[in-house]
């Protein structure tokens, strides 16, 4: 009997963002990615959501290192926040670790780990682990499927990934060595990116984006450009710069995240670009209009970035104006729609052209669609099949796929984010639970808890209502108020007669208790706010939060 081997899963089965799991054989622990989540609108003022890190905590001197699949957020924004608790060492391509540095530097955490670049190909040993890091395609260089040689034989992480047959630096996923393990050894689970299960056909090339990029450039050649796209999608960023050399433009990169990555890439030998192409933002105005391109962060229409500073006409550096063609290629995450949409009509408003992926092509996703995923399987082939990075329709998607070629429903497992799964002779089953709950980043404070967001939410939705009343509890009277103070629930000026009736209604409420030999602070307190809680609701149908603040004499 081989040992069997457990995997916990602690984020991104069932949202989009916060990737991570756990590897255990042996008792010794492996992360596979780290990564942040961004919140939703309803989230008031939650800056991040990150993965649970509770079982790890309590499990520190079992974590022998974290392995990083790609530079992305969504798998290494996390390591800068678990690294204050823990100390590991991370692995991964150089892109993937130098764009995973930045933010453990900024943190002041860099002590805490050890960073170890790894080369398509490679295995290392980790521990009791045996781990092989296998290229694949997506919307970030150098990212990497994980191979994980184990005694219950071999398990596939595919990694966010696209089958992309001609990517820009001609570095493909490697199916070959997929077959290879397919048809010899045999694969005995997947676990796979399920991000475009839904969507039909094939992703387009990146390369796809260059062409589109080079015609709009050529259409637009009296104007100034400005691009945006996300800072870590180099190939995307390297199309851009190829296209305005082209057509003898200089180069502005603007946003700090635009300028750290692209210094990355040039470090990395990533691209070839001389230092001549680029020119300051304090020079622009040296230039005609049509000899610059600006390429610029923000194209999730981050509000402090620099893309809608410009479309806000608040930029210091200039002003966008009719002269002006905006091209934004990326997609919106969900949730970001609205942020993007404000950012495009700021920009039209200034009198700009503004081209994005929803009227000509100058996005391709990073993610494999179903005709991809289907490829995929056909050359996996594993015994058993759990997907991953996805919604939980994204995932429910990607299982029917995943019996549509051939897997065995049986060993299909749709699992949710806490899910504790153990391989053995006898196969896979799910066996425990770990918390696996939101943990919300509020600038630097850790954690804010469900009690602190309900809050906000009342806050943010239905208003607040303090009412204020002292008492005499040796006469029974009620000597000041009630008075009550609302933002939020009524629009005091204009709602006087309403006010004063809840007044009325609060106090009588008070007196009877008070004549009733209520003393206590804590009960008059819940009184208040019984009474004034039943008539706000039977008056307005609103629920604001409602904070009673009782004094005794
Ligand atoms: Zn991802
Ligand atoms: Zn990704």
């Amino acid at each position: 009997m081989a040992a069997p081997i457990r995997l916990y899963f602690l984020g991104g089965l069932g949202e989009i963002g916060r990737n991570c799991m756990v590897l255990e054989q042996d008792h010794k622990l492996l992360l596979i990615d780290c990564g942040l989540m961004f919140p939703d609108a309803d989230m008031h003022g939650i800056d991040l959501v990150l993965p649970d890190f509770t079982f790890l905590i309590e499990n520190k001197d079992r974590i022998v290192g974290c392995v990083a699949t790609h530079g992305h957020e969504d798998h290494v924004g996390g390591l800068q926040f678990l690294l204050r608790e823990l100390e590991f060492p991370i692995y991964g391509s150089a892109v993937t670790l130098g764009l995973a540095r930045n933010r453990i530097e900024e943190a002041g955490l860099l002590s805490k780990t050890s960073l170890n670049v790894v080369n398509d190909g490679e295995r290392v040993t980790i521990g009791p682990f045996d781990i092989e890091f296998l290229p694949v395609t997506h919307s970030v260089p150098h990212a990497h499927a994980i191979i994980i040689h184990t005694p219950q034989g071999v398990i596939v992480h595919s990694g966010d990934f696209k089958l992309d047959l001609t990517p820009v630096d001609n570095r493909r996923t490697d199916l070959a060595r997929l077959g290879e393990l397919a048809s010899t050894v045999g694969v005995r689970l997947l676990m796979c990116d399920s991000t475009n299960a839904e969507e039909h056909g094939h992703a387009p090339s990146e390369r796809s984006v260059g062409s589109v990029l080079r015609q709009l450039f050529w259409e637009h050649r009296d104007r100034r450009i400005i691009t945006a796209s996300f800072a870590s999608h180099i190939h995307r960023v390297q199309q851009v710069i190829e296209a305005a050399r082209d057509h003898g433009r200089k180069v502005c990169l603007m946003g700090r995240s635009m300028q750290n990555n692209i210094a990355l890439a040039i470090d990395l030998k990533l691209i070839d670009v001389p230092a001549s192409t680029f020119i300051d933002v304090e020079k622009i105005h040296d230039y005609a209009p049509q000899d610059v391109c600006i390429i610029s962060t923000g194209s999730q229409g981050e509000p402090m970035s620099a893309l809608s500073l410009l479309a806000r006409g608040e930029s210091k550096w200039f002003t966008v104006g009719e002269n002006d063609t905006i091209i934004l290629s990326s997609h919106a995450i969900p949730g970001n729609e609205g942020n993007v949409n404000r950012v495009i009509d700021g920009l039209m408003r200034a009198g700009a052209k503004v081209v994005h992926s929803g009227i000509a092509d100058v996005h391709a996703t990073g993610h494999a669609q179903a005709d991809e995923l289907k490829t995929y399987h056909s050359i996996v082939k594993p015994e058993w099949f759990v997907p991953v990075h996805g919604e939980y329709r994204h995932m429910r998607a990607h299982a029917e796929l995943a019996i549509v070629m051939g897997a065995d429903p049986n060993k299909v497992l749709q699992v949710s984010d806490g899910a504790v799964l153990e391989l053995s002779d006898n196969g896979l089953e799910v066996v425990d639970s770990v918390p696996a709950n939101y943990l919300y980043v509020d600038g630097i404070v850790g954690d804010v808890g469900q009690g602190v967001l309900r809050d906000r939410r009342v806050l943010a939705e239905e208003g607040v209502v303090v009412i204020v009343a002292t008492v005499d509890v040796q006469s029974h009277r009620v000597i000041t108020g009630p008075e009550i103070i609302t933002r939020g629930w009524v629009y005091a000026p204009e709602a006087d007669d309403l006010l004063d009736e809840a007044e009325a209604h609060v106090e009588k409420a008070l007196v009877a208790a008070v004549n009733d030999g209520v003393v206590d602070i804590d009960a008059l307190e819940r009184e208040v706010r019984r009474a004034a809680g039943k008539f706000v609701n039977e008056r307005t149908k609103r629920r604001p939060m409602i904070v009673p603040v009782v004094m005794t004499t």
